[in-house]
């Protein structure tokens, strides 16, 4: 008999999830993750009492009421609700796109006078069936906005032309006729008390977990270590790159501690022009409505991914899709391996998806093998 049910390869949601429901029924489980910490990217580093999201701003929201009853059997939520601005050329705009943004910009407050105007704009521009990010753009919200908040920091964040971008990135973020800054539109959102590593701490509590260990590296090893496998990191590396790699784009976070309490009055403030080298400012204590009389902020600076950084956003366009399919087909053909998570499925996912996709495969998994 080996001595694991399962090996969880990655302890971010998607594994630590998985986890959970395994362990719950008694399988031996182990989670190994070739960081030094547990957690993935929702990892926080305590810095004076404040929860520095070391991987980038998380929020969490769904609507989905079993997820969040699930988070929260884990750990209380706060009250948070995220609401960034963005700064272009000296003004400040509110976001996402709503009467607030349309009024900072146009000056009008009739919702019908707004719909009128980006209408307008719409026609001007003789888009009828967006094909790109930029026409998807200019017909939810016109020109004006597109050129002052979405262009400059869109092209920053993904390292090309919004020409050449597929249009869902933009359909993230809605766009309101309503005086409503809340940047979700979802029925529930909040922050964990207490940060992000309650929660992966409370998912992976009596789980055996092993840091530093790198699936890749030791191989044989892991595959001799238990009977099914679940492996949540890069699907290109476990194949040993042979289609080619697939594209990510990548993060450098420069990180200050500053000695003043309140350095932006927010949690977030987007920079959209081309000229300032970063997409963002991030004000973490304000996640967690801190109070401490220093701050952290953290500027993103977003980066070309290449081997040996982390890779954070899949590059979606259809020459990566296409050869994602390519990576995905063989490992439909594995039997003992369940492959998961933003970086085995390749996706844009937020931590709601990650959560309820992890929940559903675990629910057939146990089906299958354990018919529970
Ligand atoms: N976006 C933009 N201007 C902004 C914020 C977002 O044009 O001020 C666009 C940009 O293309 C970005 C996408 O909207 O990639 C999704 O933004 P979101 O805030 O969801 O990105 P994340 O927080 O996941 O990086």
């Amino acid at each position: 008999m080996r001595p694991y049910d399962v090996l969880i390869v990655g302890s971010g949601l998607y594994g630590s999830v998985f986890a959970q429901a395994l362990h719950r029924i008694g399988k031996r489980c182990l989670v190994i993750d070739r960081r030094s910490h547990a957690g993935g990217n929702i990892y926080c580093t305590n810095k004076e009492g404040i929860d520095v999201h070391s991987y980038g701003p998380h929020i969490f929201h769904t609507s989905d009421k079993d997820t969040w009853d699930f988070v929260n059997s884990f750990v209380p939520f706060n009250h948070y609700v995220h609401a960034p601005l963005s700064v272009s050329g000296d003004r400040v705009y509110n976001l996402p796109f709503n009467m607030n943004t349309f009024y900072q910009l146009w000056g009008l407050r009739d919702p019908a006078q707004v719909k009128e105007k980006i209408a307008e704009q719409v026609r001007q521009a003789g888009i009828t069936r967006p094909q790109n990010l930029e026409e998807q753009a200019i017909s939810l919200v016109g020109t004006d906005i597109y050129e002052t908040l979405i262009k400059g920091y869109t092209e920053k964040q993904w390292g090309r032309s919004c020409r050449e971008l597929p249009a869902f990135i933009i359909k993230r973020l809605p766009v309101r006729f309503t005086f409503d800054n809340n940047y979700f539109d979802d029925c529930y959102q909040g922050i964990p008390i207490g940060g992000y590593n309650r929660l992966s701490e409370a998912l992976l509590r009596g789980i055996e977990v092993q840091l530093n260990r790198d699936f890749l590296q030791e191989r044989d090893y892991f595959e001799g270590l238990a009977d099914h496998i679940v492996y949540t990191g890069p699907i290109d590396a476990f194949y040993g790159y042979r289609f080619g790699p697939l594209a990510y784009r990548s993060l450098r976070f420069e990180e200050e501690l500053l000695p003043i309490e309140n350095y932006q009055g927010n949690t977030q403030i987007n920079y959209a022009d081309a000229a300032v080298p970063f997409t963002r400012i991030i004000e973490h204590k304000h996640f967690a409505f801190g109070k401490q009389p220093q701050t952290v902020i953290t500027r993103e600076y977003p980066q070309t991914w290449q081997p040996g950084m982390e890779p954070y956003y899949p590059v979606n366009d259809a020459h990566n899709n296409k050869l994602f399919t390519q990576y995905r087909d063989l490992a439909d053909q594995e039997s003992h391996i369940v492959f998961g998570g933003r970086l085995a499925d390749y996706k844009y996912y937020d931590m709601h998806q990650v959560i309820a996709s992890a929940r559903v495969r675990v629910r057939q998994f146990i089906e299958t093998f354990y018919a529970i």
